[in-house]
């Protein structure tokens, strides 16, 4: 039984990101670099998961490692699947089953994970602002997009009571 997840998204300096992903038994930590957009990537894999989709991969750069997070929904939970590859020139797009080291892995509601993600991705916007986030993650705007239809659907299938979900402050 997976506790609480916990999710941080931090920019550092210019063109790259620190990551941590935490359950009660285990945390993930990664530098991630700007080589993808990563931060909406994750967006767009966990929103997948609130459509049709059963099955979501991400891939980030550490440079020169590649972080491959793979999502499958499991009825109303989701197994996060989180890879190392040593070496992103050559992995991007092989199997998980080749090369990749099991970095993390836990098998949180999948409103435990929507919920994190949302979170964290709304920390961001509201430390940085749009501005910030491009000065610092460079070549790709925040994902406001993808952090409203998170936020959407978040709501919407998984009833979430928390404030900070229940659409714009001041209600
Ligand atoms: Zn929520």
């Amino acid at each position: 039984m997976a506790g609480e997840l916990r999710f941080r998204w931090e920019l550092g300096g210019a063109g790259w990101a620190s990551c941590r992903i935490a359950d009660g038994t285990g945390e993930y930590r990664g530098h991630v670099g700007y080589g993808t957009d990563a931060l909406a990537d994750l967006l767009y894999a966990v929103t997948g998961l609130y459509g049709g989709a059963s099955e979501q991969r991400v891939s980030f750069d550490l440079e020169p490692m590649e972080l491959r997070w793979l999502f499958r929904r499991r009825e109303s939970d989701v197994s996060i699947d989180v890879y190392e590859f040593p070496d992103g020139a050559t992995s991007w797009g092989s199997p998980d089953e080749t090369g990749g080291t099991l970095a993390w892995s836990s098998s949180p509601p999948r409103g435990a994970l929507g919920h994190a993600v949302r979170e964290a991705a709304g920390t961001v916007l509201r430390e940085h602002g749009e501005d910030g986030y491009r000065e610092k993650w460079m070549l790709h705007p925040f994902p406001v997009a993808a952090l409203q239809d998170l936020r959407r659907l978040h709501q919407r299938d998984d009833g979430c009571r928390h404030e900070s979900c229940r659409g714009d402050s001041g209600g």
